[in-house]
């Protein structure tokens, strides 16, 4: 059975508030949504996508009033980062209050909460009148879905309903910050810059940078005690997937080699397939391809992608983050 893909936000608003799971679109990537206080609903996302209990949730929702319902206390900066962000690609992890299931929040006491800037996303979480749990639409682990095909095409049979809303625009996951301590520590590079967060409300701690960085040592381990899911091998397609900075002795006339570069004029002699993000080295424009682009290189059988670093401001950050995650070994 191959899941109903259209346009229809009522019916997709029904069959949410009935307990069942709907894909739709959000200006980063597709989510799988379902009822986010009704427990058996969120077990569904998390058996559709095969994704592991202690890999947290994000809840959406559309209106700030909303989230004195779902969080216990809401912090300064917090308060200012909606203000400033929302609806965007910022999502903000803060105490929860009882009615989130704790499967939501895989035990944490702390949930995450976006609101997303996609008409249809903000039109189905009000005309549905509950807050939607949504990771994104594809199995764990596996490259995220920026278009409406490859929800149908990878979770196809699992969920009841999939809002077609066009191509993400963003095209990579929201940027999530918690409060831990108090302050604000940059859990997941994404698709909102963590300069703009700076100018913002000032400095941010950046817990993840040892996930981008050339030398292991400084992975920091707090990460997953304050935000688990995020040190697992991610983002990941099937071929195998190294970062040309990495490159061992390999002869890419002798394998078949694809490349994922960020703009034209890097080196491309001896590729089996090319894949240049932004021609004119825009990392919007690059975001916005990073996926689909991989997707193309996954589906050549290829025996190997290399991909090129991106420089480490704006979207960058996200996107090597991703680029880091994939490589890491299976
Ligand atoms: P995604 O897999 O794109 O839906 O992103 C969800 C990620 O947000 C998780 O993997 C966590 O790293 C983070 N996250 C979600 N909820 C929480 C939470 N309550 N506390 C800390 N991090 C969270
Ligand atoms: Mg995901």
């Amino acid at each position: 059975m191959t899941s109903e893909v259209g346009t229809d936000i009522r019916k997709a608003a029904g069959i949410l508030r009935d307990g069942g799971l709907v894909a739709f679109a959000t200006e980063t990537v597709y989510g799988l949504g379902g009822n986010a206080l009704d427990v058996n609903a969120v077990a569904r996302i998390f058996e559709a996508k095969a994704r592991p209990k202690f890999d947290p949730l994000i809840v959406h929702i559309h209106d700030t009033s909303q989230v004195s319902e779902l969080v216990q206390t809401v912090s300064v900066p917090a308060t200012d980062l909606m203000e400033r962000f929302w609806p965007g690609p910022l999502t903000l992890v803060m105490p929860k209050q009882n009615v989130v299931p704790d499967l939501v929040t895989a035990g944490l006491p702390s949930v995450a909460l976006r609101m997303p800037a996609h008409p249809m996303a903000m039109e189905l979480i009000e005309q549905a009148g509950v807050p939607v749990a949504a990771p994104s639409a594809n199995p764990f682990g596996c490259l995220s879905p920026t278009r409406v095909e490859h929800v149908a095409d990878q979770l196809g049979n699992h969920i009841d309903y999939i809002l077609d809303g066009g191509a993400c625009p963003i095209g990579v996951e929201s940027t999530v910050v918690g409060f831990p301590d108090g302050s604000p520590v940059l859990l997941r590079p994404g698709g909102l810059p963590l300069e703009e967060i700076e100018a913002a409300i000032g400095p941010v701690q950046q817990i993840a940078k040892g996930e981008v960085s050339d030398n292991p040592s400084e992975t920091i381990e707090a990460t997953p005690q304050i935000s688990p899911g995020l040190l697992s091998r991610h983002y990941a397609p099937n071929t195998p997937l190294i970062t040309r900075d990495e490159e061992l002795e390999i002869d890419v006339s002798k394998l078949r080699v694809g490349l994922l570069t960020f703009k034209s004029g890097n080196d491309v002699i001896g590729f089996t397939a090319v894949e240049v993000l932004s021609e004119q080295g825009n990392l919007v424009e690059a975001a916005t391809n990073f996926f689909v682009a991989l997707r193309k290189l996954d589906n050549l059988s290829l025996d190997l992608i290399l991909a090129d670093r991106f420089p480490e401001y704006g979207l960058g950050r996200a996107l090597n983050d991703r680029l880091h995650r994939a490589a890491k070994k299976r």
